[in-house]
């Protein structure tokens, strides 16, 4: 909830600033229980009580990596759950939170994809997620920043209204206070929500996974071009208000051989050609039904080197593959490492 949506559940005799000191008390303070907001009237708090909650997520798992990354797997109000994933660093600490339970594009390469849409997450959801992983881990206290990576289940752009909200949400100095520069979301390439997610006054940085090289090899790995055409998708990017301090991310899933080669380097390299943008390589993650092969090392070193002649380009570590949490592998897999 906003301010806005708060005015709207208290008594309307209530002065405008009561909505304000809640909201302050969820974000910034980030009470778990109406009990410590203390500068509420008593009858008021009373009223709320009786008829609200603070929407908190339930922990249903979490599983431990070897690496340090955690899973975990949220309860929601409905019976539903879903998956984000902490990724601590020295310098940083990533979360990476989910914006739908699934996903309804059907990427070849991808786990979520297996599980369909089931359906939207809220903005509370998505921020619920924020909220539970930095509690969690003790990353308030901490002086490390904290990195959000809209990259969990789901496409973000079909669910845009509530990503935009949870974003508003998350970057309010008077509430979590987290940079917009912290945030990124990354599409498969809604096209028409590219243009809509650019006007918006706060909004994430842009990440689009690309993951081919040609037209034809991107319907193939990615059924969605189908619809929204590779060729109009660079246009958008081309066409995107970048603000100031702003670089294009293009992630590219490393199939082995199916879109690895060196031609397919020097293609990417023409794609991307005038656009203020890098480049992040990820070698395919594995899973069962997934009919690809992670590339070898040189292989991804030799495709980075033809990059990086043009563009800056970095290869993604994965985190989490024993637990099932690195990229692509969403798909609430139980896994035998779990510490609660
Ligand atoms: N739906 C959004 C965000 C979630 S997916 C999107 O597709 O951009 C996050 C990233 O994981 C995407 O870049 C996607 O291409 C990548 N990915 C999906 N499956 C993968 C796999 N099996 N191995 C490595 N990366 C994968
Ligand atoms: Fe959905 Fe992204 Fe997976 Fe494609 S890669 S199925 S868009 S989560």
């Amino acid at each position: 909830m906003d301010v806005g949506d708060l005015r709207a559940i208290l008594p309307p005799a209530e002065p405008a600033f009561r909505a304000q000191q809640i909201y302050e008390a969820l974000y910034s303070r980030r009470i778990t229980t109406l009990k410590e907001v203390s500068n509420l009237p008593k009858a008021l708090r009373v009223d709320l009580e009786a008829r609200t909650v603070p929407g908190h997520l339930k922990c249903d798992s979490r599983y431990q990596s070897a690496d340090g990354t955690r899973r975990y797997l949220l309860g929601l109000a409905d019976g539903k759950s879903v998956e984000a994933v902490f990724m601590p660093e020295d310098a940083r600490n990533t979360l990476c939170i989910s914006t739908q339970v699934g996903c309804p594009v059907d990427c070849r390469f991808c786990l979520t994809a297996l599980m369909g849409l089931e359906r939207n997450l809220t903005a509370g959801e998505i921020v619920g997620q924020v909220l539970h992983l930095a509690q969690d881990n003790g990353l308030w206290a901490d002086e490390k920043r904290i990195n959000i990576v809209m990259m969990g289940q789901g496409e973000p752009l079909l669910n845009l209204p509530n990503v935009l909200k949870a974003t508003r949400l998350l970057c309010d100095p008077k509430g979590l206070n987290i940079s917009p520069r912290r945030i990124t979301l990354s599409t498969s390439g809604i096209i028409p929500r590219i243009a809509e997610m650019g006007e918006a006054d706060v909004r994430p940085k842009l990440a689009i996974s690309l993951n081919a090289s040609t037209e034809e090899q991107r319907r193939e790995l990615m059924p969605i071009t189908k619809k929204w055409h590779l060729a109009d998708l660079i246009a958008a990017c081309r066409a995107y208000p970048l603000r100031p301090w702003e670089k294009l991310t293009f992630e590219y899933v490393l199939l082995g051989g199916v879109n690895d080669t060196d031609v397919d380097a020097r293609r990417v390299v023409r794609l991307l050609a005038h656009l203020n943008c890098k480049v992040n390589l990820i070698a395919l993650n594995p899973g069962p039904g997934i009919p690809f092969e992670t590339p070898k090392p040189e292989r991804v070193a030799s495709f980075q080197d033809i990059v990086r002649k043009s563009l800056p380009c970095f290869i993604r570590r994965p985190r989490g593959l024993d637990i099932y949490a690195a990229c692509g592998q969403l798909k609430r897999m139980e896994s035998s490492l779990v510490t609660l």
